[in-house]
């Protein structure tokens, strides 16, 4: 049996902590808990955690500088955000700050198992794709990109990219030219079986990809967009 994974839960509402790790035990996953911001980002360094889950509204700090600590330290866990508000605004400046996914209270339990099982498993397959030999990649321009150390470089310089802008930079670029539509994206990236709204994180994560590899990302060279389908790297 592999190893169990661990979801570390930043919560301080401790029914919804209690309910969680009841939840996400009977799933077989074993869990540990922070009560404030500060807790969690001390756990998410000494635990290792494979996921974790966390709450917006915090003592001590919030869960949106507990994210953006962990990636400025270089910590690429997959995060998701559990929001009690359903404003757009909270979403995006979620994956602005490099979480991976976000999930709006009250939520379905079943709803967020998935997401866990989905956010586990992508980050699974890429550190899996990550130690295949064959390991080359299309370079296009003054990019490229070594698939061994999941570094991407342009004119030589490494760019500093989140774990889902790199899915989504190696998954297009290995199909060069292929229109993708954001729908297929969210399936194939994000590895999720259903669609809705969330099309939109796709339209966010291009753009802070573009900001981050292209050299004007208002006239990209790279990542284009194909009016009414769809987006595809371009070769
Ligand atoms: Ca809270």
């Amino acid at each position: 049996m592999d190893k169990q994974k661990l979801v570390l839960i930043v919560e301080d509402e401790k029914n919804i902590v209690d309910i969680l790790r009841f939840n996400l035990q009977r799933e077989g996953y074993a869990t540990c808990e922070a009560y404030d911001g500060a807790d969690g980002l001390e756990k998410a360094r000494s635990e290792h955690p494979d996921l974790i889950l966390l709450d917006v509204m915090l003592p001590k700090m919030n869960g949106f500088d507990v994210c953006r600590a962990l990636r400025q330290e270089g910590d690429n866990v997959p995060v998701i955000i559990l929001t009690a508000r359903e404003e757009e605004a909270d979403k995006v400046l979620g994956l602005e700050i490099g979480a991976d996914d976000y999930i709006t209270k009250p939520f379905s339990m079943r709803e967020l198992v998935a997401r866990v099982g989905a956010n586990i498993r992508r980050t699974a397959m890429t550190a899996a794709a990550s130690t295949a030999a064959d390991s080359a990649m299309p370079v296009a321009g003054d990019l490229s990109i070594n698939t061994d150390s999941h570094q991407v470089f342009r004119a030589g310089k490494a760019i500093d990219l989140t774990q889902r802008e790199y899915e989504l930079l190696t998954f297009l670029a290995s199909h060069p030219n292929k229109v993708y539509s954001r729908v297929d994206l969210m399936e194939q990236v994000w590895n999720y079986g259903y669609v809705g709204d969330d099309v939109r994180t796709v339209d966010v994560t291009v753009r802070r990809l573009r900001e981050k590899i292209e050299t004007d990302p208002a006239a990209p060279v790279y990542i284009l967009t194909r009016r009414g389908a769809g987006y595809y790297f371009s070769v």
